[in-house]
C-alpha cells in the first residue's frame, strides 16, 4: 500500500539528520555529550515525526524546534541510567524491587577499596600459591553459624539448586506439601527441583505434615529430606510441621541428607535483640541439618548472594561441582559480604551497623522524632503544604517475618494542587526518585526505611515534584550536565 501523495509531500518537509546535526543547539550538545547518543536521539526524533505524519496525527510540516525538543527529551532519557539510586519510602525494609538490603558502611568501604585495585581473590597470600575464592568466607561462616564450613554462590535460588543437583540429581527429594512455595514468581520449589534434575516427592497436606509422612515416603531413590521456610506466607490454625531436629534424625537414620532452605536466615538471635522472630541459621545447624542455605541480601543485610553452610564434606562436594563455575560470585560480592558478616562477630555492633537490622528494630520514639524533623523541613520548603505525621504499619519484606506488622511512623503529604497519582509519578521522575505508597489520598513517607541522611535529598525531590505538578509541567526537560 503506497502512502497518499499528501503524506509523501509532508514527509519531504522533514529535515535530514545531517541538517539537524548542523544546527547550533545540537552543536552545543555535541560539545558535551557523546556523538553516538546525540545522533541516535536526532534519528529517533525524526523517526517519531515521520510516524506521526504517516498515521495522520501530524498534518502540517514540523519546524526544527519541535524536532529539537523531541531529540532533547530522548537525549535526557538516554543520558540517565534506568538502574539508579532511589529513596525507599515504602517502609518495606527488604524490598526486592528496590534491591533489598542497603549495605553497611564497612561493606561500602570494602567495595570501594577492592574496586580501586587488585585483590587476593584466588591467591593465597601466605604461600604465594594459587588460592580459591570460596575459601575466604568459610571460617567466618563457620564461626557465625556453628557449621563446619560455608560457601557462597550467586543467590539463594542458586544455592538451593546447587545443593539439590549435587546430592539428588536423578533421585528423589521429599518435601512437605505445606512448603512447596513460590517466592516472587521466579522461584518455585517444584521448578527448582526440576531444574536440578531431582524428582519431587510431596508428602503430608498443606497444613499438616508429620514425621511419619516423611518416613513412609522414603525409598531406595530418596536422597534428601528438604525443609523450606514458607517465607512469604503463613499457615495458621490447625497446623503441624516437623521440626528440623526430627527431620535430621530421620534422614540420618536412613543415610540421607537433611537440607534446610531458610530463605532469609538470621545470624543472630532476633528476639533477644528486640527484632521480630525469624529462624536462626545456628539453630538449624544445632538441630542436625547437614546443609542450610539462605540469602545474603535478606535479613543478613549484605549483597545479593546465596550462602550455604554445613558439614565440610558436603560443602567440598558442592564446591567441586561443575555448576560452581556458573554460580560463583565475583570479588565485589565477596568483599561486601565479608565486611557485612564481620559485623556479626559482635551482635550489638551488627544491629547498629547493618542497616536492614537497624531499621527493623529502631524504636518508634526515634521514628516520631524523625517524622517531626521531616515535617518541618517540608513545611519550610513548601509553605502551606498539607503535611502531617501519622502512625502506620510496615513490613520486613524479603520473605522475612511473613505477615508480621511492624509499628511505624509516616509523614503524610496530601497534595491539594494536583491529583495524587500525578504527584506520585513526578516523585518517581525526580532526579533522586522517591518510591512511596498512597493511603487515603495522601502520599506516605515511611520513617523506618528513610535514614535522616537522605532527608535533604528527599525534600528536594518532593519540592520539585510539587512544583512540576503545580505548573502542569510533567518533568520539565533539562539536559543533564555531564
Ligand atoms: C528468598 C528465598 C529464596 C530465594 O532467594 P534469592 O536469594 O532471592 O535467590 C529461596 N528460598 C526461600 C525459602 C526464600 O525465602
Amino acid at each position: 500500500m503506497g502512502l497518499s501523495a499528501k503524506i509523501e509531500k509532508l514527509l519531504r518537509t522533514l529535515p535530514s539528520v545531517s541538517a539537524v546535526l548542523e544546527c547550533e543547539d545540537v552543536q552545543h550538545w555535541l560539545a558535551e555529550l557523546p556523538r553516538a547518543s546525540v545522533v541516535a536521539s536526532v534519528q529517533e526524533a525524526i523517526a517519531q515525526c515521520r510516524e506521526q505524519m504517516v498515521c495522520g496525527n501530524v498534518t502540517e510540516a514540523v519546524d526544527l524546534h519541535q524536532v529539537l525538543a523531541l531529540a532533547e527529551a530522548d537525549l535526557v532519557r538516554r543520558s540517565i541510567p534506568s538502574l539508579r539510586r532511589v529513596i525507599n519510602a515504602t517502609g518495606i525494609a527488604l524490598h526486592t524491587g528496590l534491591g533489598r538490603a542497603p549495605l553497611c558502611e564497612a561493606a561500602i568501604d570494602a567495595l570501594v577499596d577492592g574496586a580501586h585495585g587488585y585483590c587476593s581473590l584466588e591467591f593465597d597470600l601466605t604461600t604465594g600459591l594459587r588460592g580459591t575464592r570460596n575459601a575466604h568466607l568459610s571460617d567466618l561462616l563457620a564461626m557465625l553459624t556453628g557449621a563446619e564450613a560455608g560457601t557462597v554462590v550467586n543467590n539463594n535460588a542458586a544455592a538451593t539448586l546447587m545443593i539439590l543437583n549435587t546430592f539428588a540429581a536423578d533421585r528423589e527429594v521429599v518435601v512437605s506439601r505445606g512448603e512447596l512455595v513460590e517466592i516472587g514468581g521466579s522461584f518455585r520449589i517444584p521448578d527448582i527441583l526440576r531444574a536440578s534434575h531431582a524428582t519431587l516427592r510431596e508428602v503430608g497436606t498443606t497444613n499438616r505434615t508429620r514425621l511419619s509422612d516423611y518416613e513412609s515416603a522414603i525409598c531406595d531413590e530418596t536422597a534428601v529430606l528438604l525443609r523450606v521456610h514458607p517465607s512469604n506466607y503463613r499457615v495458621v490454625g490447625f497446623t503441624e510441621s516437623t521440626p528440623v531436629s526430627e527431620l535430621s534424625a530421620l534422614a540420618h537414620r536412613f543415610g540421607l541428607l537433611a537440607v534446610d532452605d531458610l530463605g532469609s536466615g538470621a545470624l543472630l538471635d532476633m528476639k533477644a535483640h528486640g527484632l521480630p522472630d525469624e529462624p536462626c541459621v545456628r539453630d538449624s545447624i544445632d538441630a542436625g541439618a547437614d546443609l542450610v542455605c539462605f540469602s545474603g541480601d535478606k535479613l543478613v543485610g549484605g549483597p545479593q548472594a546465596g550462602i550455604i553452610v554445613g558439614k565440610r564434606e558436603f560443602i567440598d562436594r558442592i564446591e567441586s561441582s561443575q555448576l560452581m563455575r556458573t554460580y560463583r560470585v565475583g570479588k565485589l560480592t565477596l568483599l561486601a559480604l565479608d565486611a557485612t558478616l564481620r559485623q556479626y562477630l559482635d551482635p550489638e555492633m551488627a544491629i547498629e551497623e547493618v542497616p536492614a537490622l537497624f531499621m527493623l528494630q529502631v524504636p518508634t520514639e526515634v521514628l516520631v522524632e524523625r517524622a517531626r524533623d521531616l515535617t518541618s523541613m517540608l513545611k519550610a520548603a513548601m509553605p502551606g503544604a498539607n503535611v502531617y505525621e501519622a502512625s502506620d504499619v510496615a513490613y520486613a519484606g524479603g520473605g522475612a517475618m511473613p505477615g508480621k506488622e511492624l509499628e511505624t511512623i509516616v509523614v503524610q503529604w496530601h497534595p491539594e494542587h494536583a491529583g495524587v497519582n500525578d504527584v506520585v509519578s513526578a516523585l518517581r521522575a525526580a532526579e533522586t526518585p522517591v518510591v512511596a505508597r498512597v493511603r487515603d489520598g495522601a502520599i506516605c513517607f515511611d520513617m523506618r526505611t528513610i535514614p535522616e541522611s537522605d532527608f535533604d535529598t528527599l525534600v528536594d525531590s518532593i519540592a520539585t515534584a510539587a512544583a512540576e505538578t503545580e505548573s502542569g509541567d510533567p518533568g520539565s526537560i533539562r539536559l543533564p550536565v555531564l
